[in-house]
């Protein structure tokens, strides 16, 4: 579909997948990135956008981007994405991912802004009844994580009701990978997900690399996920957004290939790719990690039209490029 140029905000834009997106929206788009650093990286952001130092608390900040710059549509992807942490400590979920993205709602309306893209999670479902998982699942989440990402889905419906903004929520399964040419890629100060850390034992960055749980009821004990190459993701937003401008219509899509690997298999993989020795230890569960996540993928697949095109081998090849180069 060819798109007018447009004018996109990118709420969290020098995060690990809101850089990603970036990279492919500044190819058709103009782009400005509002991002508080506190997890993000500068120089993750193309430089073909404009960068904004911003936190989503700062609500006379937002008012002046949106008053400065004519926005068409918003991608939200500033929120606090670690489950355990989430478990922890509630408040600064709850705080961040729904009152301070209330503060932006709040910002779109006053400012006349009617469309935008919210990263929501898988973790919506908590422990899901049936696999592969579709969009009209029970959302019963098990954390306070899981808790903030349905509770904002549905404050963009009434937003929706209220004040006519329409979203397209993109339920994310585990994402991973880098982008091909190597330039950017997962880059956290505290490192919580299992490719990273995986190729981080590999590196020898790590002795050990701890398998968390052995004793789920799946066929090796350990927890299954379905995991979806970074750059299929950002492509993911460039169709929703194309739909969302067309169609303008609030809906939720699940965004993940529909194959699941344990952790024991992807260990495996990884030790193939990176050629080198990985050494295990097997801990305690993580609180708040359900056994098995696969999505079905189909609603996105057959309305929007997108369709995952990296294999789980090219995500840990292009993790493991990216991971050598920042190491
Ligand atoms: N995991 C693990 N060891 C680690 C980190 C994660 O065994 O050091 C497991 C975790 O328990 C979960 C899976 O890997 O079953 C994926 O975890 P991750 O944090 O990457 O993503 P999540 O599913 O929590 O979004």
């Amino acid at each position: 579909m060819v798109l007018i140029k447009m004018k996109i905000l990118v709420i969290g834009g020098a995060g690990y997948i809101g850089s990603h997106t970036v990279k492919e929206l500044v190819k058709e788009h103009n782009v400005i990135v509002y991002d508080n650093l506190e997890t993000g990286h500068e120089e993750l952001v193309d430089k073909k956008a404009i960068f904004v130092k911003g936190d989503l608390a700062d609500k006379d900040k937002l008012n002046s981007v949106f008053k400065d710059n004519k926005i068409d549509v918003v991608m939200h992807f500033a929120n606090h994405a670690l489950v355990a942490e989430s478990v922890e400590n509630p408040s600064k979920y709850f705080e961040n991912n729904v009152f301070n993205g209330i503060n932006l709602l709040d910002v779109m309306v006053k400012s006349n802004v009617n469309k935008i893209i919210f990263s929501s999670s898988c973790a919506v479902y908590g422990i899901p009844k049936e696999i592969p998982i579709i969009e009209g699942h029970t959302l019963n989440p098990i954390n306070p994580y899981g808790e903030s990402k349905m509770m904002f889905e549905r404050i963009l419906r009434y937003y929706d009701v209220a004040h006519g903004i329409k979203s397209i929520s993109l339920r994310y399964f585990n994402v991973a990978g880098a982008s091909l040419d190597c330039t950017i890629g997962e880059k956290h100060d505290i490192e919580t997900h299992l490719i990273p850390i995986i190729l981080d034992a590999a590196l020898g960055k790590k002795e050990y690399m701890e398998i968390l749980g052995d004793n789920y009821g799946t066929y090796d004990g350990t927890c299954i996920r379905d995991f979806v190459h970074v750059v299929d993701v950002a492509n993911a937003h460039l169709a929703a957004l194309g739909y969302l401008v067309k169609n303008m219509q609030t809906k939720s899509y699940n965004i993940g290939t529909g194959q699941g690997y344990s952790v024991k298999e992807i260990i495996e993989l990884c030790k193939q790719i990176t050629g080198r020795e990985i050494k295990t230890l097997i801990k305690e569960k993580r609180k708040g990690d359900p056994p098995v996540l696969v999505a079905n993928s189909d609603r996105f697949n057959e309305e929007i039209g997108w369709n995952a095109k990296f294999s789980i081998t090219d995500m840990i090849q292009h993790a493991w490029n990216w991971h050598q180069k920042n190491n």
